[in-house]
């Protein structure tokens, strides 16, 4: 078994070794090997430890779609040569945009953005961030719905749908997209909108890095103007007024279409200590916004109000050198069942203190009307069959990275003993938001028999040799 195992190895690193001389010969250029500048800039702009640890035969950086095309071309006519696709490297788990020994395309080149001319259109290179996008925007009039950090990769967060400070008023981000230019396995360029390739159209709504190298993503916009933004903190001895007063906020038949909140715990294991928060946005520069009366009423230890640009409020500082890790669970609304959460967290993680400490944060996030199509044809996330509520997403961050599995263990226990809890009350959804799940979770599992069904044949259609299913890392079909 380990001989079958090491000739596995050794067949592996001979392909990327023939799928790098190949891809030399025809794009040395934008190939860079262990310990050029490049290489090296590339593997440390991983958000993660976990992802910059990972050591790629070698990076490519295409700087044209056609140089996409034909790196594609090559990985797919070479034996099993893993390769993977890298946007703003901000999913936490090793191997979504990273691999070890084979190649590593990064698309950060390929960023440009542009305004059409009657400003209805942004066209968005997929390896740039958000705050490219916001920046080039500012001062148009118009925007886009897209992340809310500005460091965040445009790719990965409209291929896994994308949560805005506009999805209570436009829905996901990828509801927003009305063409994609793609790259298929084999090297083969396409538009696919509306009219052309319609089921890849669809299929790209949610389905990840399973369909193609996306290589432009063409956005709607929409008219907009200056932002109010309120960060309201309390003690954690408030947590139950919060709760009530979110659980209010999401349970309201009219919720806000400009309302954009989050609210959040966030644990210090090294101090032993709780903050609570919420994060009100309103995409209209009206300062402390009626909406969110409740939340203001709640005694608090301090409100901070700005109206600010969206480009200014999402030029935010990326956070790197720790581990990360990000898991995810979506609710029905429950104060009463907010607090019990908030409980087994406390019991669970209270006394854990691996050395250098881990840092835990529960973003609740609500799930409103608008985030919930009528029929299953605006994205592929089979929100249709869910209810109002909210998604969470737990995350943790610790620089020590021998506590990996530990922390790991504990963020599953959370959220295993949510789930069986919340299951045994109705309050349990089945959707799991792609782009804030953990490494063991199946968010396109979650989307529902038929939406996977559809993934799959779309797949096969596209990409008959399976080569993205089997060379390429993070969450697959
Ligand atoms: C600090 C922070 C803030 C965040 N804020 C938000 C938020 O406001 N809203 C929200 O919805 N999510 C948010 N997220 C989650 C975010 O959407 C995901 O982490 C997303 O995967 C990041 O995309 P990326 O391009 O930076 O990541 P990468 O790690 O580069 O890519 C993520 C995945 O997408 C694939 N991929 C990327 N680009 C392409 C492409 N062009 N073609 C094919 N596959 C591609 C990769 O192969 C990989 O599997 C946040 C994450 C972080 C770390």
């Amino acid at each position: 078994m380990r001989l079958f195992s090491a000739l596995v190895v050794v067949i592996l690193q001979a392909a990327s070794v023939l799928a790098s001389t190949c891809l030399q010969q025809q794009l040395g250029d934008s190939l860079s090997f262990p310990d050029d500048t490049t290489y090296n800039a590339t593997v440390s702009s991983f958000w993660s430890i976990q992802e910059s640890t990972l050591r790629p035969a070698c990076v490519l950086r295409p700087a044209t779609v056609l140089e996409v095309s034909k790196a594609l071309e090559i990985l797919s006519d070479s034996v099993e040569c893993e390769f993977a696709i890298k946007g703003r490297g901000h999913a936490p788990a090793a191997g979504f945009a990273n691999v070890n020994g084979g190649v590593a395309i990064d698309l950060t080149a390929l960023s440009s953005v542009s305004l059409s001319q009657d400003s209805s259109m942004a066209s968005v290179g997929a390896g740039a961030k958000w705050l490219d996008v916001y920046q080039h925007l500012d001062g148009s009039g118009v925007q886009v719905a897209g992340g809310r950090n500005g460091n965040v990769g445009v790719g990965g967060l409209l291929l896994g749908g994308g949560i805005s400070h506009f999805t209570t008023k436009v829905g996901w981000g990828c509801d927003n997209v009305v063409n994609y230019e793609v790259v298929l396995a084999n090297g083969t360029i396409i538009n696919a909108d509306k009219t052309n390739h319609p089921d890849m159209f669809l299929a790209l709504k949610g389905g990840g890095n399973n369909l193609g190298v996306v290589t432009r993503f063409d956005l709607a916009t929409f008219p907009q103007g200056n932002i109010s933004t309120t960060t309201i903190t309390y003690s954690i001895s408030q947590s139950a007024e919060v709760f009530e007063a979110f659980t209010k906020l999401i349970e309201s038949s009219n919720y806000d279409p400009l309302a954009s909140l989050i609210t959040s715990l966030l644990y210090l294991s090294a101090t032993k200590t709780w903050r609570l928060s919420s994060s009100a946005v309103y995409t209209e520069p009206v300062t402390q916004p009626a909406f969110y009366d409740e939340l203001f009423a709640i005694p608090h230890e301090s409100l901070v109000n700005n109206i600010i640009s969206l480009a200014e409020y999402a030029d935010e500082k990326d956070t790197f050198s720790f581990n990360w890790l990000f898991a995810t669970t979506t609710l029905k609304p429950s104060a009463e069942n907010m607090q019990k959460m908030f409980d087994t967290l406390n019991s669970t993680i209270y006394s854990f203190n691996p050395e250098g400490g881990v840092t835990w944060s529960i973003a609740l996030e609500p799930l409103v009307a608008a985030m919930l199509p009528d029929s299953g044809d605006r994205d592929i996330l089979g929100l249709e069959r869910a209810c109002p509520g909210f998604i969470v997403l737990i995350s943790a961050l610790w620089p020590n990275s021998t506590a990996n599995s530990e922390v790991e263990a504990k963020a599953r226990s959370v959220l295993s003993a949510w789930e069986a809890d919340a299951e045994s009350k109705g309050l349990l959804q089945d959707f799991q938001y792609l782009n804030y799940a953990a490494p063991h979770q199946r968010p396109l599992h979650s989307y529902g028999k038929d939406k996977l069904g559809f993934l799959k044949l779309t797949s096969e259609k596209y990409d008959s040799a399976r080569i993205l299913q089997k060379d390429v890392g993070g969450f697959k079909l």
